[in-house]
Order: C-alpha cells, then structure tokens, then sequence
C-alpha cells in the first residue's frame, strides 16, 4: 500500500472511529463518557487492526473490562469496521495520540481532561463501590461485634500499617456487618488522609480483573497496579475457594504487600483455619495478623441497631413493642433486620395508618416465618436437652419423673415462644401430647420464672443460645 493510500485509510478510519464514539456517548451519557470514553482516540491502523489509544494502563484496563463489549458491538455496525478488531494501547500522555488534528490548546485541554479522567478512575472505581451509608458512626457495637470494630477503626485510623493487625482478618455470618465495616475504614482514610490510596474490592471482582489481565495480556499492568496501593481490601475471600491461578495470583499480590508494609483487610464468611478449597500457605498467610470474628447478634444488639435506625428515620413513630418484637423475632441478620424495619415503614407510609403488632405480623408474615423455620423444635429438644443432660428421646417419652418432665416443659415453652407453631404441631413433636399439656407447660415455666429467679435466668440463656 502507498504512503497515499494509507494516509486516506486513516482519515477514512478516523472519522469513522468518531461516529463510534459519538454513537458510544449517547449510548454511556456524558458522565462516563467523559472520563472513561472520550480519552480514547484514534491512533492508526494495521492490516486487521485498528490501534486505539488511551493515556493510561488501567484506562486500558478499566474499558476493557467494562465498555469493550458495547464498543465493539457499535464498532461492527459501521461499514469501515470490516476486517479491523480494534485494540486498545497505552499511548501515555493525549498530546501524541493525534497530532494531526489537535492545535496546541486542545493537546492541553486534552491533557488536563485525561489527567482529570485519571484522578477520577481512582476515586470512582473506589466510591463506586462504597456505600455512604456505612460509616464507623452507622455502625452500632455490641458485645458480638466489639473486637472486630475495634480492629477496623485501629486499621482505619493508623497513620502506617499496623503490626500485630496485618492482615486484619474479619470473618463471620452473612449479613452482619463485614462489608460495613470495610466500607468504614476505607471512608475514614479518605477522609482523614486522602493521601493513602485505599482499594476496596470483593474477591470476585479481583478474580473477574485478574482473568481479563490475563486474556488481554496484562497480566503485569494488573500486578503494579494493586501493588501500588497503601491499603488493600478484599471482601468475601470465599469466593476464590477452588480458582487455583486467582489463589496463587492473591497469594503473590498479598506477600508482595505485606513484604511492603502495605495494610490488608480481609474478610471471609469463615475464619482462615476453616476455609476449604484454598490452599494451605494462603490460609496460614490470611491467619497471620489478626483474626477478629463477628458474631451472631443478641437481642440487646438487634434492639441498639433498631434503635439507631429508627432514629436516621426522622419523624416515623414505632412503637416500642413492634420494635422489640422485631429485635425478638428477626434473628437471622442484620440485613433481614433492617429490611424487616423499612417494610414495615413503607407499608405504614403507604397505606397511611400508624404501625402496629397486628400490621407488622401482617406484612412481615413470611419473613418471620422463614425466620421460624431455622430454629425448629428439634433444636430446641436437642439444646435443652444437652442443657439438663438427658436425652433427646425423653423429649417425647411419657416419663413422669421430674428430671425429665421439667425440661420437656422447658422445651415446650421455649418452642412456643420461638417458633410460630402452634400448640398441637408443638405437642405432636413431643411424642403427640395434646395441646393442653403444652399450655400447661407454658404456664408452669412462666410461674417457676416468676418466683425462681435462677430458673429464669437458666431459661433466659437458653433462649438466647438457641437465638445465637
Ligand atoms: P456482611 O458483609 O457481613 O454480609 P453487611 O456489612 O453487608 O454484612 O451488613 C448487612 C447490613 O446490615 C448492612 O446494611 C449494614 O449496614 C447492616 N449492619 C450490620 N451490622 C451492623 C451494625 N452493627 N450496626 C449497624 N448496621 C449494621
Ligand atoms: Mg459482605
């Protein structure tokens, strides 16, 4: 081909790149145009090819991993797309990506907006992630979380890494407060010092950046760039529980920032000991510096998040009772918790009448349901069981005698106030007693706590294990 005709293929493939990314910013909208889409221009052609060009490697990256599927389907509408795939470069600085068209205020417009784009890549690729809402000042602690919250606000308000805390490791339940807290420290840092570069990410994303790294050839540009944070976050390590090359390229990232002195959080939903389907050095390594569980909630816990929710809902008025019934019956998590609240909010804003007992059983009925069906009668036989250190079967023997009549009381009473079931399903699980014999139960436990106080709060412990 001559120099002429290559000098024609250009323009002609140049004002059709311009179509595409008109096309592509009535597609995205300004916003992500901007930072992301119009930095990248085009640079020239090759047989097959058509070079694009971005300023930066995790540009390259980032569009690659988000917008390249749409940027290729709009690219193979136009007519001049035949035989070229397009292929994104890491141009450096704007000013040589086109210089045939750009006077010199435009190369520094230009400059300045990739420069923006930059600055903005960081921050939206962590605030985009970051919930707003959870802060270390949203986030209410109680004996099940109080070590893991002290760990997170240590971590967060260290100028440097923090020894003994490195990784800080949190593990516990589904919905009770890990992400929060990782939210928390990362909010906290940018706002006390934004010069840290913190990177928050679920591991699932990091597997999902370490592929495309990978099937792009980039493996490299991946590796400086979660080496070159000061604080490093990954939510759900879980996740990559059996994806060997993403566990090995974790490990690799991990040692190489520890060996930096750089701070790393880590969460799982169990702690790094019991993790299976990793592999034996990358548990050890996530079991190194402090491992802080979280546990299930108590009442006292349930009712102090209600508390403070409420309170973030200016003006709604819930009775106290709703409030502990909530506390006493949505036991699962915290997420639950909340969404229970804010049903039983909406329903009331909606239909315009005040929250009661009755509205909130209504709208919560399968919610509490299936918050009934995980504590069955036969745990409650087997705790209370345990507890009195007789056995499951004389839960539904017909024994008389007192050692073992008075717990299966316990147990029934504990069934009726734990559970929805009613007393004939409770006393059919009892080796079918009739209902009467469950509400004479009932009656009996609550007299016995009336006037023995021990009694009470053996049974109180019970009922709270059991809830745990
Ligand atoms: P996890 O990551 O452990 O599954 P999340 O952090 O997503 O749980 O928490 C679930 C929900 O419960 C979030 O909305 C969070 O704000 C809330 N939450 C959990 N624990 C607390 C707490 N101690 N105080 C206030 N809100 C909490
Ligand atoms: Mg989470």
């Amino acid at each position: 081909m001559s120099h002429a005709a290559e000098m024609t293929m250009d323009a002609v493939l140049s004002v059709a790149w311009e179509r595409v990314s008109a096309n592509l910013n009535q597609f995205y909208g300004d916003a992500i145009f901007r930072s992301w889409l119009k930095p990248m221009v085009y640079v020239s052609q090759e047989e097959g090819k058509l070079h694009l060009g971005v300023p930066t490697r995790f540009m390259r990256e980032w569009i690659n991993t988000h917008y390249m599927d749409e940027i290729t389907r709009i690219w193979e509408q136009q007519p001049e797309s035949e035989g070229y795939a397009l292929t994104i470069d890491v141009t450096g600085a704007p000013a040589v990506i086109s210089p045939m068209t750009m006077n010199i205020a435009e190369q520094a417009a230009e400059r300045k907006e990739a420069q923006a784009a930059e600055n903005a890549e960081n921050d939206a690729q962590m605030g985009a992630q970051l919930d707003p809402r959870y802060t270390f000042e949203n986030f209410v602690v109680g004996k099940p979380n109080e070590l893991a919250f002290a760990a997170a606000r240590r971590v967060a308000e260290s100028a440097q890494v923090v020894q003994g805390c490195n990784p800080l490791f949190l593990y516990g339940g589904v919905g009770l407060g890990k992400t929060h807290l990782m939210h928390a420290i990362a909010w906290h840092i940018r706002r006390e010092s934004p010069q840290r570069r913190v990177m928050y990410l679920s591991a699932e994303k990091f597997m999902y950046q370490f592929i495309r790294a990978l099937r792009f050839k980039e493996a490299l540009a991946f590796k400086e760039h979660f080496r070159s944070v000061d604080v490093l976050m990954i939510d759900d390590v879980q996740f990559i529980a059996g994806k060997d090359s993403t566990q090995e390229e974790f490990f690799h990232t991990f040692n190489a920032l520890v060996d930096q002195n750089k701070q790393l959080i880590i969460s799982g939903d169990r702690s790094p000991s019991d993790l299976e389907g990793i592999e034996e050095r990358v548990r050890s390594r996530l079991g190194w510096g402090l491992v802080a569980d979280i546990h299930a909630t108590t009442y006292e816990l349930r009712l102090g998040i209600l508390q403070s929710k409420i309170d973030n809902l200016s003006g709604t008025q819930i009775p106290q009772k709703v409030v502990e019934f909530l506390a006493h019956k949505i036991t699962s998590n915290v997420r639950e918790l909340e969404g229970a609240l804010n049903r039983v909010v909406a329903h009331s804003t909606l239909v315009g009448r005040p929250i009661t007992l009755e509205t909130t059983q209504e709208v919560l009925h399968d919610l509490l349901r299936a918050n009934d069906r995980r504590l069955s009668i036969e745990d409650i036989q087997k705790q209370v069981a345990g507890h009195y250190n007789i056995k499951v079967s004389d839960m539904h023997s017909a024994r008389r005698s007192r050692v073992v009549a008075r717990p299966r009381q316990v147990a029934m009473y504990l069934a009726k106030k734990l559970t929805s079931k009613s007393l004939p399903e409770i006393g059919r699980k009892f080796g079918g007693k009739d209902h009467t014999t469950v509400m004479h139960a009932v009656k009996r436990v609550e007299e016995l706590m009336g006037s023995d106080h021990e009694f009470a709060q053996d049974i109180e412990l019970l009922s709270r294990m059991l809830q745990s």
